[in-house]
């Protein structure tokens, strides 16, 4: 029990609802359904290879057998934390899994897309229809599978995102932005990648994020309203949340647009609008906002990075 430790935990490492877990670690405890508050950086058990997730409509998240290169990823995200600290890490991995649901969504006929990218999302694609089969997106959709499926190539750049050393290259001057945009384009597929400037998630981060400090998260489980009565447990899935997931899963299996689908959950609501993000009536907004940048000019790209 968390919450009894004593001294008390570091609750902002922690996310701030349970969940459910691995299901074969939760099998050691007799009598229904085990609900845990995981640390920020648990997105799989890589003792029996489960997908546990962002916390979401309390699913049973699928068996990585065939996708080694998600626990494998799991691993790598510790390695991240254990180096840079959790509050890096999980601005990190959320600045990531957001650049990659961007990508994701991005029209291959653009112009501006490579066709190293669109083998990207073959690949995210792939696992999607595994997890969320076509035709039985109502039974199976959750959120939370298609973060497993961006996962490996998330963690891939967060390691870059997370690192100060890398962050201080982004914010640099143009020759060490270039060494900064070589390697991260090359963990994307795109060793020719250029900020563009429009629909660059990676380019709004360059010019808004890097040389500020990490997004914090929005609450703790201790901060959570009434999160010691017991039935708080019970109910982790509000009504509002069923509902939102309802309407979430029947608009995916008419539309399956994925990439809108990890945008729109609140897991990465911290760095689609952060603190100093200008303020936008409407979410939507705040997302096309955050792939927005405004320092790269849309003439300069593709080929060299214009300074406005
Ligand atoms: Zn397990």
């Amino acid at each position: 029990m968390l919450e009894l430790r004593d001294p008390p935990p570091t609750w902002e490492a922690f996310r701030h609802i349970p969940q459910i877990g691995c299901p074969r670690c939760d099998a050691r405890h007799p009598g229904g359904p085990v609900f845990r508050i995981f640390p920020h950086h648990r997105y799989g058990c890589t003792r029996h290879g489960y997908w546990i997730g962002p916390p979401d409509i309390n699913h049973p998240g699928p068996y990585l057998e065939i996708f080694p290169d998600i626990v494998a990823a799991q691993r790598r995200h510790l390695r991240l934390v254990h180096r840079h600290g959790w509050a890096a890490a999980y601005d990190a991995v959320l600045t990531a899994l957001m650049i990659c649901a961007h990508l994701w969504e991005q029209d291959p006929d653009n112009p501006y897309s490579t066709s190293v990218l669109a083998l990207n999302q073959v690949v995210w694609n792939v696992r999607s229809f595994v997890f969320i089969p076509k035709n039985a997106e109502r039974e199976t959709f959750s959120a939370s599978r298609l973060f497993a499926a961006i996962y490996p190539e998330a963690i891939s750049i967060a390691v870059l995102i997370g690192s100060p050393a890398w962050r201080r290259l982004a914010a640099g001057d143009d020759e060490q932005l270039s060494r900064f945009t070589a390697v991260i384009g090359w963990r994307l597929g795109d060793p020719l990648y250029q900020p563009r400037g429009e629909r660059d998630p990676i380019a709004h981060w360059i010019e808004q994020d890097c040389w500020r400090p990490p997004s914090p998260p929005p609450t703790t489980f201790a901060a959570a309203p009434g999160h010691r009565r017991p039935s708080h447990l019970d109910t982790t899935v509000t009504r509002a949340n069923r509902e939102r997931h309802d309407k979430a899963a029947l608009w995916f299996s008419r539309k399956r647009r994925p990439g809108q689908a990890i945008l729109h959950h609140r897991t990465v609501h911290p760095v689609v609008i952060r603190e100093w993000s200008i303020q936008m009536e409407r979410f939507d907004g705040a997302i096309w906002q955050s792939h927005a940048p405004h320092r790269f000019q849309p003439a300069a790209a593709p080929g060299r990075i214009g300074q406005a």
